[in-house]
């Protein structure tokens, strides 16, 4: 089995980096930071590396830990969360230049980049995935690393709310709970309380929210002048995209962030049929059946956009 041949590979490998993907969810971040304290339990030569994430992503045990780029050469690299090696935040191409390499991620889209590849896109969270890996391997799920995973599990499951989740997640998060770990804690502080600055960029985005395609479509969008002058922090735009998502009669909701190398950041959701994976990776990007997203590098705001929900069109009933 795969993951035979990936525990033997781990337990080899002496020096070893682990990565997420760029703009980490708390799935990316709990996934990697569960994984490195794993690791250091083992007494790995063992490296985490983040370089930019959010702050409110600071309470998560071996968050000071993280280094911003790898240094020298590693006899294994691991990313998680990561449906490509395109999306991999890893700035001086250690992922590629390892002796080896491996990836434990749940995108549909998923382009099995790694020598090894362990992918289960019926998984509503990278971090549950990783619990059961863990379980199997017999190593324990220590509170920090408990507290780690199950802030994965919480955010890309929108706080138990969406499909993917199952009988399965409750039964893994009921062993978490026993643990000790402080569920409202981590809920409060990963999706419910927002920064002032965030609120202002939400309320903005709020309000700049425009219906196409018979409302089937909600579009809006921020622009690099409007976090400069909000003073918004890294990851704030996280939500913006939820806001279109949650009205009544919408289909798929699409947000555009401008992204200081030129064009657009694309986020798209929906909410019963159209596969947003499938339309996002026509555009370069990917990410799952009703969350995914892509880069857009040449047009306008205004042309982007209409190309996007030409593309759309196609998919609405
Ligand atoms: P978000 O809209 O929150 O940035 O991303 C939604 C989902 O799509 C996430 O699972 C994310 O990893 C994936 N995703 C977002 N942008 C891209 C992209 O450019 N390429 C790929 N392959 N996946 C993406
Ligand atoms: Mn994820």
């Amino acid at each position: 089995m795969i993951l035979d041949e990936m525990i033997k590979k781990i337990q080899e490998s002496k020096r070893i980096v682990v990565f997420a993907h760029v703009n980490p969810d708390g799935d990316a971040m709990g996934s990697s930071l569960g994984m490195y304290l794993a690791l250091k339990g083992l007494n790995k030569d063992v490296d985490l590396v983040i370089p930019e994430y959010a702050k409110c992503f600071e309470f998560l045990p071996g968050i000071d830990e993280i280094k911003k780029e790898g240094t020298g050469k590693y006899d294994l690299a691991i990313a998680l969360d990561c449906a490509s090696q395109q999306r991999l935040a890893d700035p001086t191409s250690a992922f590629p230049n390892s002796d080896a390499n491996m990836q434990i991620d749940h995108h549909v889209s998923n382009s099995m980049y790694a020598d090894f590849n362990y992918v289960d896109p019926v998984s509503p969270a990278c971090a549950q995935i990783l619990i059961k890996v863990l379980n199997y391997w017999n190593i324990e799920v220590t509170k920090d690393i408990g507290k780690c995973l199950l802030t994965g599990i919480i955010t890309d499951t929108g706080g138990f709310a969406y499909e993917g989740v199952s009988a399965e997640t409750f039964e893994i998060v009921a062993g978490l709970l026993n643990k000790g770990i402080n569920i409202s804690n981590i809920y409060k502080k990963v999706l419910q309380t927002r920064t002032k600055e965030k609120f202002e960029l939400i309320k903005l985005a709020t309000n700049r929210l425009e219906f196409y395609q018979n409302d089937k479509v909600a579009f809006t969008y921020i622009t690099l002048d409007d976090e400069k002058r909000l003073n918004t922090g890294f990851g704030d735009y996280e939500g913006c995209v939820e806001i279109g998502r949650d009205i009544e009669g919408v289909e798929v909701s699409v947000f555009m962030r401008e992204v200081a190398t030129g064009g657009f950041k694309v986020s798209m959701r929906s909410n019963e049929y159209v596969n947003v994976s499938d339309i996002c990776l026509m555009f370069g990007g990917g990410g799952h059946v009703k969350a995914a997203g892509c880069t857009i590098t040449t047009g306008t705001l205004e042309q982007i956009r209409d190309k996007i929900i030409n593309q759309i069109k196609l998919y609405l009933k």
